[in-house]
């Protein structure tokens, strides 16, 4: 027990330091969305590390509700579709039938290194080299997996909050 909390000590957070690397590629949304945004999540196969850091940004630290962002269960009602993992091939028919889902305007953010450009899976048989092969990706949010923080900084900035 106590070395494992040594090793933790030691190691320190593993978290990448989102930073300045911060990549956006469109700077403005039309002002009726910058108050609340509806987000929709889907896991192109990922880890699972970034899906956990856009699901703590639920909770009463981070709070993504208090900057009027929420996630919805269709894409029906999403104005934007947050992607997380690099698009492995089972899942590219999903992602385009979730984003043909979705009513126009609509907006795509790439979670993390392997949806930013494929990250560990890049060049793998089984997967794109990122979200963009597959959708139009607006937003990108690098780190492997990104800071909720960032993910955070990112939609803000996005929305013309910040
Ligand atoms: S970026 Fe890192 S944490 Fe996120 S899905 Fe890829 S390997 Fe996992």
């Amino acid at each position: 027990m106590w070395n494992l909390m040594l090793r933790k000590f030691k190691m320190g957070r593993l978290t990448e330091k989102g930073g300045n690397s911060l990549t956006q590629q469109k700077s403005s949304i039309p002002s009726s969305f910058r108050q609340s945004l509806q987000a929709r999540h889907l896991d192109c196969g990922s880890c699972n590390g970034c899906d956990w850091e856009l699901t703590a940004l639920g909770n009463s630290f981070y709070d993504h509700q208090h900057f009027g962002i929420d996630f919805v269960a269709s894409p029906r009602h999403a104005d934007l579709l947050m992607c997380t993992g690099p698009a492995s091939t089972q899942l590219v028919m999903a992602a385009h039938e979730t984003f043909e889902a979705m009513a126009k305007p609509k907006w795509v953010v790439a979670v993390g290194d392997c949806a930013v450009d494929g990250g560990v899976f890049k060049g793998a048989y089984a997967s794109a080299n990122g979200m963009g092969e597959v959708l139009p990706v607006d937003v990108k949010i690098p780190g492997c997996p990104p800071k909720p923080e960032d993910i955070i900084n990112a939609l803000l900035e996005f929305m013309g909050k910040r």
